[in-house]
Parts: structure tokens; C-alpha cells; sequence
């Protein structure tokens, strides 16, 4: 027994070897060669959770590749505006953009599904459909008319309904409403009478301020408190409907991409899933603290949003993403894949999930 042992692990240490050697020499070749990208992005520099989470991501791709892919990472207007990101990206003035996808809505509809859908997915089943669901491909198959390759690159969990100076009683009070909410709450805000404006997350605090906007979201107390927002506004509503589990994106040049070894393109790969879950774990536990601070230091008024405006809501909801479904053949694809990964999703939370947060509080 044991010379046969001896023989089997002389085999396959010697077979070991060989293919290590065979397969060594052409990939050294090619990782002589060093890229220095450029990543602009819609955050202000540094930016608590949404801007280090860019940060991250290039320093993770630094050290995985020793050196050989290094990503100078630009604040919104250092390069180019928060808004420019996509088209920048898309023309090669930067190789790579750190954003939210809803802000290309502009570009196409059905963009806005990649990062969140009023009362869809939460994190959890967002990066579940996007990963194990088929969502990364109907992502990369959007953009790709725009030259560009999406990743998932974060998530801040459930956000707020956000920041008001009156009191939302019914769905009455949201008429006239000037209220910064992008994407497809936006929609949601302007169909029940408000108005909705997209602004960028640096200029919201001037905006309140100043009376351009009379209510705001932006994401939850971590994110919300750095902002200041409670120095301009009185009321803190919840729960966060228009946006329950929104994905932040990576996007790549994709004549850039192309031009990467395999193993630069795997690194990016696994940064852009490191971080994914890294962001979503630095909004969980910043969260709950700046929550209290909010709070209890600063005195803000929390407040759930009454049970049927939170109804008229979703039905308006209903109404607009059947109708971006029906927009463009792939817009219908999308819809209808996130539309059975819920279902399913929802059917096994609710007994697992919600079962248990049931459970524990009680
Ligand atoms: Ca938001």
C-alpha cells in the first residue's frame, strides 16, 4: 500500500510541476505590462460608504495585481460632473466610472431597473438576481450599444423616504412637492403630483437650503448625517419604498476592458464583488449609529409614512414599471425577469426572512 502510495504522489507531484511549467511561461510575457486608469465617479471625493466604496475597489485592484493596474479615482467635478460619468466612460475620456445606473435614465429607461425598483428587491435579492439570476447579463447587454461593461460595485441596503419640512399626512401633501428623488421614484413623485428633480448628491444641501427643492432623499442616517441634512430639515420619513435595496455600478470602457489580460479582468471581477459586499457592510453597521445621533443629538423628528399613501405609492409604481416594460423589447426582458426572481424571492423570505425578524422581536 504505501509504495503505491509513494508512486501515486511522486505521479502527481511530478504532474504538478509539469503543468506549472508548461503554462508559466506565456502569461509572464504578458503581465509586464502596467495600466493607469483614470475612474470618475458621481460621489463628492472620499464620501462616506458610496465614495471610499470606489476608493476600495481601486486599491483592492492595486494590491491584487501588485502594481500592474493602478485607478486614479476623481471626485464628481474633478474631472467631470456627477452627470458626465457615463458618457465620459462611454467615450474613453476615463476607462472607469463609479455611479448609480438610475441616473441614465436619460440614456435608457430600462437603466433604472439596475438600481432599484420601488417595493422590488432588497439588497440581498438584488445582488442575488444581478449575480445568480440572470441580471448581469440583461445589464451588459443594455450597455452595450453604449460601449460599456457594468459591474455590481456596492449596495446601501434599504435607504429612507428622506427629509421633509411638512408633514406628510396623505398622499394630498405630496401635490406641488418639489422633492429630489431620481430614478423611478422620481417617476413615482411626479405621478402623484410632486415634482421630482434629479440632483446630485453634493449639491442637495445648497438646494434645500436655498428653496430650489422642498423635500429630499439621498440615502439613510449614515450617509444623510454627513450631509448635514438635519441643520435644513425637520421631518425624517420612512420607510424607504422608492429605493429598498439599490445597487451602486462599476462601469467599464469596454475597448479598455478588452485590451486587459484575463487575470487583470479577474481581479477586476472580484474587487467589483468584494466591494459589492463590503459597502452594504459598512452602511449596516454606520447606520444604526448615526441613527441615534440623528436622533437624540440633533433632535430629528422620525416619522412613518402614513399606511395608504405608502399604498397609493405602490400602486402608482405598479403603473410605471409596466409601463417602461412595455417601452422596449428588452425593457419587457428585464421587467420580466426581475418580476419572477421577486415572486420567487418573496415566497421563500416570507418564511424565512421575515419569519425570523419576526421571531426575534418578539
Ligand atoms: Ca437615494
Amino acid at each position: 500500500m504505501r509504495a503505491i502510495f509513494l508512486i501515486i504522489s511522486i505521479f502527481l507531484i511530478s504532474g504538478c510541476s509539469d503543468v506549472d511549467e508548461s503554462s508559466a511561461s506565456a502569461p509572464i510575457a504578458a503581465q509586464t505590462e502596467n495600466y493607469e486608469w483614470k475612474m470618475v465617479t458621481t460621489w463628492p471625493k472620499n464620501y462616506p460608504g458610496l465614495g471610499l466604496g470606489a476608493e476600495n475597489f481601486a486599491k483592492k485592484v492595486e494590491a491584487m495585481s501588485a502594481g500592474r493596474l493602478k485607478i486614479k479615482v476623481f471626485g464628481a467635478g474633478q474631472l467631470v460632473p456627477a452627470f458626465e460619468v457615463f458618457d465620459a466612460v462611454s467615450q474613453g475620456t476615463a476607462e472607469m466610472g463609479h455611479g448609480a445606473a438610475y441616473y441614465w435614465t436619460g440614456k435608457s429607461k430600462a437603466a433604472a431597473f439596475f438600481t432599484a425598483i420601488p417595493f422590488g428587491l432588497n439588497a440581498q435579492e438584488m445582488s442575488s438576481w444581478i449575480h445568480h439570476g440572470g441580471g448581469l447579463e440583461l445589464w451588459r447587454e443594455l450597455y452595450d450599444e453604449f460601449n460599456l461593461i457594468p459591474f455590481s460595485a456596492g449596495n446601501t441596503g434599504v435607504q429612507m423616504t428622506g427629509w421633509f419640512n411638512k408633514e406628510i399626512k396623505s398622499i394630498e401633501d405630496i401635490k406641488g412637492l418639489r422633492m429630489r428623488t431620481p430614478g423611478l421614484g422620481g417617476d413615482v413623485i411626479t405621478r402623484a403630483g410632486g415634482i421630482a428633480v434629479t440632483i446630485s448628491g453634493g449639491e442637495l444641501y445648497t438646494a434645500m437650503q436655498t428653496g430650489v427643492i422642498d423635500a429630499l432623499e439621498w440615502v439613510g442616517p449614515y450617509n444623510d448625517l454627513a450631509f448635514g441634512f438635519h441643520q435644513i430639515a425637520k421631518y425624517y420619513y420612512y420607510p424607504g419604498w422608492s429605493e429598498p435595496g439599490p445597487a451602486l455600478e462599476l462601469i467599464i470602457n469596454k475597448d479598455a476592458y478588452q485590451t486587459l489580460p484575463d487575470d487583470l479582468k479577474a481581479i477586476i471581477e472580484s474587487a467589483a464583488r468584494a466591494v459589492n459586499q463590503d459597502v452594504l457592510d459598512e452602511y449596516t453597521a454606520r447606520n444604526n449609529e448615526a441613527l441615534v445621533t440623528l436622533v437624540e443629538e440633533h433632535g430629528v423628528e422620525l416619522k412613518k409614512l402614513p399606511d395608504d399613501v405608502v399604498k397609493e405609492l405602490r400602486r402608482i409604481s405598479d403603473e410605471i414599471i409596466q409601463e417602461i416594460a412595455e417601452d422596449s423589447e428588452i425593457a419587457g426582458r428585464i421587467a420580466s425577469s426581475i418580476k419572477a426572481f421577486q415572486k420567487q424571492a418573496a415566497a421563500y423570505h416570507a418564511i424565512s426572512e421575515e419569519a425570523y425578524y419576526e421571531a426575534r422581536s418578539q
